[in-house]
């Protein structure tokens, strides 16, 4: 396996594969890699011939007060799971080599980034579609593998690669989670230990609500306040969002009805936790 700082050591590798016919996988991670990210490794390894993994704690979309500092970030660990689940290429680059210098063209998915987290994240998926539009062009992957567990992020990188016509396939992996549903994720290591059995209930309340709209209930109202009730039994638990939107516009509908989107966000002392599940009420 290779580790590349250099995004010109990253092109001569891809451009190697590519030369050999090979096709090229793409896994965009912030690090501290977790059974999630492991689910994209192992899908990628069987679509693509060449697997390139980014690791990087991307500066621009983390907002003042937010976790850029104290986001973990295992490297040494990284690298030898990245080894050991078959990556040929891991590019971690340092900020400047992303941004030599003040960065001034943006990539800005309009409407799809404005509610849910947009509303609490002002800028943040400005600079997510930056990033993934640059780690695009630097890395020139045929498929880029996403988790359903970011499913406004999802649905937004969709959305630009569609609309910029950008040369690759996007691949969502469904959301991996703990054996009680909590949803893996890294930032679950700033919970203590009851804050990590009291976080359950946001997939509890989830599960809640899928039950509802598979029993036909049509009322958003009512499945979102069984949820909150749900919730409510963690103290200290600040619930930022919960919403029931169309899972391609993510817009709230007017009437329940096709794919939807229920997504849950919630501040658990040091951690924001999101969360979410799909519901094809056409399938129900
Ligand atoms: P991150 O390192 O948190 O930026 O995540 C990198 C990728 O892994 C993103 O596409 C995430 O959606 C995905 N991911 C993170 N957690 C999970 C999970 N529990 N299940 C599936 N995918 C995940």
């Amino acid at each position: 396996m290779e580790v590349a700082e250099k995004i010109k050591d990253v092109r001569r590798a891809v451009k190697a594969a590519r030369d050999k016919g090979k096709t090229i996988g793409l896994v965009p991670t912030m690090g501290a890699l977790h059974a999630g990210h492991m689910l994209l490794i192992e899908r990628a390894v069987k679509k693509t011939d060449y697997l390139v993994v980014s690791i990087f704690v991307n500066p621009t979309q983390f907002g003042p007060g937010e976790d850029f500092d104290k986001y973990p970030r295992p490297f040494e660990a990284d690298l030898e799971k990245c080894r050991k689940w078959g990556v040929e290429l891991v590019f971690a680059p340092k900020p400047y080599r992303m941004y030599p210098r003040e960065n001034l063209t943006w990539v800005n998915v309009e409407r799809l980034t404005e509610p849910l987290c947009g509303k609490f994240r002002p800028g943040h998926f400005r600079a997510v579609t930056t990033v993934c539009a640059k780690l695009f062009n630097i890395v020139q992957p045929d498929i880029a593998f996403f988790g359903q567990k970011d499913a406004q992020q999802a649905v937004v990188i969709k959305r630009m690669v569609e609309d910029l016509n950008l040369p690759l396939e996007i691949d969502i992996c469904p959301t991996v989670r703990e054996p009680d549903g909590l949803a893996v994720s890294s930032r679950n290591k700033y919970l203590s230990t009851q804050q990590r059995k009291d976080a359950v209930y946001l997939y509890k309340s989830l599960q809640r609500a899928g039950e509802m709209l598979e029993a036909g209930e049509k009322n958003t109202r009512k499945i979102i306040s069984e949820m909150q009730n749900i919730l409510s039994r963690v103290p200290f638990l600040e619930v930022q969002y919960i919403n029931l939107v169309d899972a391609q516009t993510l817009e709230e509908p007017e009437q329940l009805k096709g794919e939807i989107l229920v997504a849950i966000a919630a501040k658990l002392g040091p951690a924001r936790l999101i969360d979410n599940i799909l519901i094809d009420l056409d399938k129900t």
